[in-house]
């Protein structure tokens, strides 16, 4: 169908928030991702689909056209930098702050400051655009352990409430971006499946301004 559309998703914490601003646009799926096992949800909406993908994977998704539109994380969006995407609309869903923590009492170990995250990318901007060397350490989770064992002096992550470092004994150290979720839109959908995308960006547009009025 030639005007169909297909949403990327992510589960948890994106999907819960996404689901009242798709409801707004009239599109509620017809299965729980977090109880089912299908990854192709189908939606009241016949020729609407969500596929639900890892979050890291959105912007990949839908820049190579798997999907038409997606929700990513400003954090995962700062990781591809040169992704041909466009991004219409902040959905100020899933805030949270991208920041270095530590050890409270940690003075740097001598030499470069080692730094351990997911987030290589903003990791080596924020510090080039300190003019600091920093040796960059690659993990897929768990960040707030490197600290404690010895593998880094500080950590990238995203940071909600603190309490997983409090909990950790890390404390937040610098802010390097105010994070939330954005639409995006592969240019080429954008373009053939003008009229019903722009509806859609329209809609959503409109329930993100009715929620921040409530
Ligand atoms: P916190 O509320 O600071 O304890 O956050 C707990 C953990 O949840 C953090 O370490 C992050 O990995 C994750 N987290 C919190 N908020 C977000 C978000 N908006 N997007 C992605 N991950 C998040």
């Amino acid at each position: 169908m030639p005007d169909s559309l297909t949403l990327a998703l992510s589960k948890g914490r994106i999907f819960k928030e996404t689901l009242p601003l798709l409801k707004a646009a009239g599109i509620e799926p017809l299965d729980d991702p977090e109880t089912s096992r299908k990854l192709i949800l189908d939606t009241n909406v016949p020729d609407v689909k969500l596929i639900i993908v890892r979050a890291s994977d959105v912007p990949t998704y839908v820049e190579y056209g798997g999907a038409d539109i997606g929700v990513a994380g400003k954090d995962v969006l700062m990781e591809h930098p040169h992704a041909e995407l466009y991004e219409p609309v902040d959905l100020n869903i899933a805030c949270c702050k991208l920041m270095t923590a530590g050890k409270p009492d940690q003075s740097v170990s001598n030499g470069r400051l080692k730094v351990a995250t997911k987030f290589v990318e903003s990791t080596r901007r924020f510090y080039a655009e300190k003019g600091e060397q920093v040796e960059i350490i690659k993990l897929y989770g768990s960040m707030e352990l490197a600290p404690l064992v010895g593998l880094a002096d500080r950590i990238v992550d995203v940071v909600d409430t603190g309490n997983t470092l409090r909990a950790n004994g890390l404390v937040p150290m610098e802010h390097i971006a105010d994070i939330s979720s954005r639409l995006v839109v592969n240019k080429a959908s954008m373009k053939m499946k003008h009229k019903r995308i722009q509806t859609f960006i329209d809609q959503i547009r409109n329930a993100v301004r009715d929620k921040s009025n409530d």
